[in-house]
């Protein structure tokens, strides 16, 4: 899907619902990729046939079903590794909430969402979201999870919340009734984000 200057392709990647990205900038050819799982081949197609020079492989976060596959792309791209420190220590690149990956003269930038573990990243090219494990399709990520922190997650949420409504969020798995939405569709029809204040969401999402 072209979101602005940017390509952002969405990968269906095992069986858990995963979705992979890639995200390259047509005219330069640059990319970065997020979160392989268990089909890095996937990812890898559309890398070639695209002709993609991959500069990073971000992982959104550090579990299993994110994080698998990396290996597979790193030594077929040579691309670096980044992420947050505490989701994936001795990365290539620690990323750190302001930072900015640029493709070509777009910029991609970090912001460090904690709640589901502590070291969750957002990317936000212009426009768009993608929002790994914080934030799905009418659900939000787990927060009863060793690490989890169900507090920063509602900070995390009603950051989000506050981006422009037509901001796409490109999710990290496909729990919704589309694989693609908005922050106002999510405003409107999420109702992790439609809570009035912590207490509610902690009540809805620790039950
Ligand atoms: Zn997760």
């Amino acid at each position: 899907m072209k979101v602005g200057e940017l390509e952002i392709v969405q990968i269906a990647a095992g069986e858990m619902a995963n979705f992979a990205y890639l995200i390259h900038h047509p005219a330069s050819r640059l990319g970065l990729a997020v979160d392989p799982s268990f089909e890095p081949q996937r990812l890898l197609d559309e890398i070639r046939r695209r002709q993609v020079a991959l500069r990073w492989l971000v992982n959104t976060h550090g579990h299993r079903d994110h994080v698998a596959g990396n290996q597979v792309v790193l030594q077929a791209t040579g691309a670096l590794l980044a992420a947050h420190p505490l989701a994936v220590p001795g990365a290539d690149v620690a990323l750190e909430e302001g930072m900015v990956l640029h493709l070509d003269e777009v910029p991609v930038t970090v912001l460090h969402t904690p709640g589901h573990t502590p070291g969750d990243l957002v990317l936000n090219p212009p426009g768009a979201l993608l929002t790994g494990d914080t934030l799905f399709v009418t659900h939000v990520g787990r927060a009863d999870l060793p690490g989890s922190d169900a507090e920063a997650l509602y900070a995390s949420l009603q950051r989000l919340a506050a981006f422009p409504a037509d901001t796409l969020v490109f999710p990290g798995h496909d729990y919704g009734p589309m694989p693609v939405s908005s922050i106002a569709f999510e405003r409107e029809h999420n109702p992790y984000l439609r809570c009035p204040d912590l207490a509610s969401f902690l009540r809805l999402r620790l039950g």
